[in-house]
This record gives C-alpha cells, sequence and structure tokens, in this order.
C-alpha cells in the first residue's frame, strides 16, 4: 500500500483485519529497522507510532553515524566492532543521507587524551572498525593542527587525532527504512498510538489503538508485539503489568545551531570542555551545531527542551576552546533537546552509562528493546526479529529465512552505492540548474531525496517556482506526511539546519497543506500555530527541566 497520509485509514483497518505476525510499537529508527528486517523475512508486520516517525529521539540525535570512539574508552570493543562494520554497510546504502567527514581531535596538555593515548585509541579504532585505509587515523602536529583550524586555543595545544566519522540526517534516515519496509509489504502508521494492553490468562491478546487525528480505535491482535518505544518503553511496559527488573535511566542531550559564519570551522572537531566531558561541533552548510550535553532527566518524555543552562554550558564549552569567537546566547539560532534511552546501572553517572541494547521478555510475551545507537539499528533489529522467529518455530513450527538486510537496497539511493550517487548527483545537479535552480539548494535537495528527485521534480513540472508545492505533494503523498510540523522539521530538516528557509516558506507550506488536505480555517490555523510554537521552544528560553 502507498505511504500515503490519505491511506492512514486503510492501513489502520487492514492492520485490525488481523493476522498479523508481529505488531511493532513505535516508529523511530529501532521500530523502523524491526519493520524493515520482518518484511524482508516474510512476515505480515505493522508498525504503530504516536506521533510522527522519528518524532522521539531518533530525530534529536548527533546525526553521526558513528565509529564508536567513545565506547574505546569505556572498553566496549564489540560495540565499537558492531557499529564500525555497521557504518560502512550503511553507507554504501544511502551514500544521499549518509557523508563521510575527516573529524578533529584536539590534544591539549592536560586533556582527556594525550598523543600517545590519542594515536594508540585511534589506532585501535580504525582495527577494530575496519576502517579503510583512506579514512585511517592520521595524527597531526601542533602546526598541522592549527593550519587545519586556525581558530582552536592556542594555549596548550600539542597536536591532534584525525580521524573519520560520517554524517546523517537521522529523521531521513529513519524515513528511508521506514519505506523501504512499508514497500516489503509492512503496514505503517503514525499519529496512532498505542493506548491499552489486553491480557487474557496473563498474557497479552490485543492492543488498543487510537488514531490520533480521527479519534477511532482500532483493536489490534498479532502472534508478537514488540515494544521499540525508546525513552517511552518503561511506560508501555508499566501499561504491560511487567515493569520490573532492569528500568531505564533517561538522560537529556541537548544541540544548538549557530550561524556557520559566527562558528566557522572547517571540519567538525570532538573536543575537551571544562568539566572533563567531550562534545561536538559540525558545521553543515550555513550553520554549525553543537552538542551535546548529558544530564539526568526526570520532566516530561513528550516534551525535553533545551534549557537557558544547557544553552551556556555549550556556549562556554566552544568559547573555551574556540577563545577568538566569543559566542553569545544571541547567536543562537535553534537547537533540540533529544533523551537517551539508557539501561540504568547502579551508581554510574549519565556519561558513564553503557549505551549497549538489551532485550526484555515480560511474561506476559510483551518483547521490549531499549538502549542502542542509531548506527546500531539494523543489527538490534536483526536480534529482535530472530527472537520473534524462534517464538513462532516453537508455537507454529514455521521457518523463516536468516537476516538479510545487509543484502537489500535502501529506498532513495537503491543499488547506486557510493560512486554510482555521485555520477547520479552530479547529472541531476546540471538537469535542476539548466531550469534555473540555484546550484546549492539543487545539490540539497538531490542529497534529501536520493532517487526520489526525479518524482519530485515531475510533479514540480520541472520549474524551480513550483518546486516547494511539489514537495509538500511528495510529503503527504509518498511519505506519510499529516502536519506542517512533520513537514518542517522531520521531512526537510529545514527546523534545524536552515531555520531562516523554515520562517520564509511557513505561510507557502501551510497554504499547500491545507489545500491537499482540503482544511477548513480552524485546522489551518492550528496548524501554522503548532508551527510557530515549534520555533519558539527551539529557542533556549524554557523553564529548567
Ligand atoms: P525513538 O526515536 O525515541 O522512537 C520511539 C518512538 O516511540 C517515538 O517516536 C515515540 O513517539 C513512539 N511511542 C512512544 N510511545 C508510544 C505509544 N504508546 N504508541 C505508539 N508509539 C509510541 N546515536 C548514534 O548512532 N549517533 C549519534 O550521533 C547519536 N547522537 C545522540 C545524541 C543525543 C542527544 C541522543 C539523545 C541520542 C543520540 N544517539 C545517537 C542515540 C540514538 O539517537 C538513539 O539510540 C535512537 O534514536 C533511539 O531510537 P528509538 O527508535 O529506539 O527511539
Amino acid at each position: 500500500m502507498q505511504f500515503s497520509a490519505h491511506n492512514r485509514t486503510q492501513m489502520l483497518q487492514e492492520m485490525e483485519r488481523g493476522d498479523l505476525d508481529l505488531l511493532v510499537i513505535g516508529g523511530g529508527i529501532t521500530g523502523a529497522g524491526i519493520a524493515w528486517d520482518a518484511a524482508s523475512r516474510g512476515l505480515k508486520v505493522a508498525v504503530v507510532e504516536k506521533q510522527d516517525f522519528a518524532f522521539g529521539t531518533s530525530s534529536r540525535s548527533t546525526k553521526l553515524i558513528h565509529g564508536g570512539l567513545r565506547y574505546l574508552k569505556q572498553l566496549e570493543f564489540g560495540l565499537v566492532r558492531e557499529v564500525g562494520r555497521e557504518r560502512a554497510l550503511l553507507y554504501e546504502k544511502a551514500p544521499h543521507i549518509i557523508e563521510p567527514a575527516p573529524m578533529m581531535l584536539p590534544i591539549y596538555v592536560g586533556g582527556t587524551y594525550g598523543k600517545f593515548a590519542s594515536s594508540l585509541g585511534l589506532w585501535m579504532y580504525d582495527w577494530l572498525a575496519g576502517v579503510k585505509k583512506e579514512e585511517r587515523r592520521k595524527m597531526l602536529s601542533r602546526e598541522e593542527t592549527l593550519e587545519k583550524e586556525p581558530l582552536l586555543k592556542h594555549d596548550g595545544l600539542k597536536g591532534a587525532g584525525y580521524y573519520f566519522e560520517y554524517l546523517t540526517d537521522d529523521a531521513r534516515l529513519t524515513l528511508e527504512v521506514m519505506k523501504t519496509a512499508v514497500s516489503l509489504g509492512a503496514l505503517a502508521v503514525n499519529y496512532a498510538k498505542a493506548e491499552e494492553f489486553e491480557h487474557e490468562n496473563q498474557r497479552l491478546k490485543a492492543v488498543k489503538v487510537r488514531d490520533q487525528v480521527s479519534g477511532k480505535t482500532y483493536r489490534l491482535t498479532a502472534r508478537e508485539v514488540v515494544n521499540a518505544t525508546g525513552p517511552w518503553v518503561d511506560e508501555l511496559r508499566r501499561m504491560d503489568g511487567s515493569l520490573s527488573g532492569k528500568r531505564l535511566h533517561l538522560t537529556k542531550g541537548v544541540h544548538l545551531v549557530v550561524p556557520h559564519h559566527r562558528l566557522p570551522l572547517r571540519q567538525p572537531i570532538y573536543f575537551d570542555v571544562p568539566d572533563g566531558r567531550m562534545i561536538f561541533a559540525i558545521p553543515r552548510g550555513d550553520i554549525t551545531y553543537v552538542g551535546t550535553t548529558d544530564t539526568d532527566y526526570y520532566g516530561d518524555i513528550d516534551s525535553p527542551l533545551m534549557t537557558v543552562e544547557d544553552r551556556d554550558y555549550l556556549l562556554n564549552g566552544v568559547n573555551h576552546v574556540f577563545p577568538s569567537v566569543k559566542l553569545s546566547p544571541k547567536d543562537v539560532i535553534s537547537g533540540n533537546a533529544g533523551l537517551r534511552p539508557l539501561i540504568h546501572e547502579e551508581g554510574k553517572s549519565p556519561s558513564e552509562l553503557s549505551r549497549k541494547d538489551e532485550i526484555f521478555e515480560s511474561p506476559t510475551g510483551l518483547i521490549t528493546i531499549a538502549g542502542g545507537k542509531l548506527t546500531g539499528f539494523r543489527k538490534m533489529a536483526e536480534r529482535v526479529v530472530d527472537l520473534v522467529l524462534r517464538r513462532l518455530k516453537k508455537k507454529e513450527g514455521r521457518s523463516f529465512i536468516p537476516c538479510r538486510t545487509d543484502q537489500i537496497a535502501l529506498s532513495g539511493c537503491k543499488d547506486l552505492g557510493p560512486e554510482g550517487f555521485k555520477r547520479f548527483c552530479e547529472e541531476w545537479r546540471r538537469r535542476l540548474t539548466e531550469k534555473g535552480m540555484d546550484p546549492k539548494e539543487a545539490v540539497r535537495w538531490i542529497h534529501l531525496y536520493g532517487l526520489d528527485i526525479e518524482a519530485v521534480w515531475e510533479r514540480a513540472e520541472e520549474n524551480p517556482d513550483r518546486f516547494l508545492r511539489a514537495q509538500v505533494e511528495h510529503a503527504v503523498a509518498e511519505e506519510m506526511t499529516v502536519n506542517v510540523t512533520d513537514f518542517l522539521i522531520r521531512r526537510t530538516g529545514d527546523l534545524f539546519f536552515y531555520r531562516e528557509h523554515c520562517e520564509r516558506v511557513l505561510d507557502d507550506v501551510v497554504s499547500a497543506m491545507a489545500e491537499i488536505n482540503g482544511w477548513d480555517k480552524e485546522t489551518t490555523e492550528r496548524q501554522r500555530a503548532a508551527m510557530e510554537k515549534e520555533l519558539k521552544q527551539s529557542h533556549p528560553t524554557a523553564e529548567k527541566n
């Protein structure tokens, strides 16, 4: 079924008709990955997401497909190896939204890593993560470091490590994985909240799901149910009556965005801040984003906010290592706050907690997956689906093929691979600019849509002036975009990466969506107000939480 916002009711009805092998609750990267894996192994699978896809942590990460350097410090060698290999594989599958970028690790007298430890650590990292030859670490002298990054504090600088990280757009990655799952037969609906569990003989029997748009409730039954709700997993375990043993430990991580000209870095940098933690500063297009904080969180899971303290912590961190830039609160144009769904370990501080994923099996039958990283989502999905299949085999004697997502192309790039995508990008840049599109814009859209740029361009009738309208039409018809906020925050990344553009196109996006969906005046105004609230909240003036 087409992944259209207009098919949501049909999809929910199809889910209710029954015969689902697997129901996944939660449409972040974890839920999307499970749906992709399950559908590719022939399971009838459905996903319900209470907000928009990637509304939770999966749109609020540092947007790195990590080789996992920080895990080395925690001596989690297996994790470094797994995420390193995953990184290479994901880049092959989605080069339109994953891009290698050299990362600098400056070394200071008295810093977290000395020169020898950095060199050894990065060497081990290359070896464990299977890093390709041209991307292996280099050690830079003080002079080479300052030549590459003159803004760095000179005092106490000894040199730098230079290694590769991969940048992505987390919300788009989640969406591409979900689109791939749907193309393989999965059913997936956003704004569909699992509200109640029904039990029989202490076993989970059905899940009541409310469509947040129509208000209608659906009773879904499935052979197996997976709770992939990230920071919300304990809420669902509590609803299931099975919250016992290990629990989540939520920590908040904030990123802030400043114009690139105010922090004109030449490459991403991972550096020490005064309290001994390390943060990233990542230049991308017209902005540089900085993050992240890591503090215990006890507030409302649905709306973590960047506070003034969070903002000042990051600004101080930047000013400490790049003293000449003198960033002030006035420079901050946007930001976000996300929650890490980590597993509690007695006596450990937020930064010391493991990022490893874990599966909990409740006596009711509910399977919960907690912890983990964006980068490791495919392997996490494999482990969950293997468990589901073991259960189905035991109960019904059915057997399925092993995981093969490592061999399946992702939506948006198919089998092009990085080299093929480069050629595709060049050809499309020519086609779009020939018709008058600004070259920078053209490259942005080719990366955002990958192969789907063709479909959007066709809708625009090859006219750059119709491009925004075509994007909105495409988002509604092909990417289940329900609200204006879905489009401006997660489908395009405008709020985070292109705030000015976001404010500029807001009226046109509201009108286009109103026309496409036949909204009345009140709905249209509600939609505009919801986006205006998001614009306001992305500024760090909120109360402490
Ligand atoms: P989520 O993305 O939160 O998805 C869970 C979904 O469940 C939500 O969309 C929610 O709306 C839905 N839901 C909740 N309750 C219900 C219900 N009752 N019914 C239906 N749906 C429901 N990882 C990396 O690999 N690289 C990074 O650079 C990186 N940086 C990070 C930076 C920060 C600040 C944070 C917080 C995390 C970072 N991570 C990073 C980790 C990574 O982002 C997370 O591990 C990952 O996004 C978690 O995905 P998820 O699908 O499990 O959870």
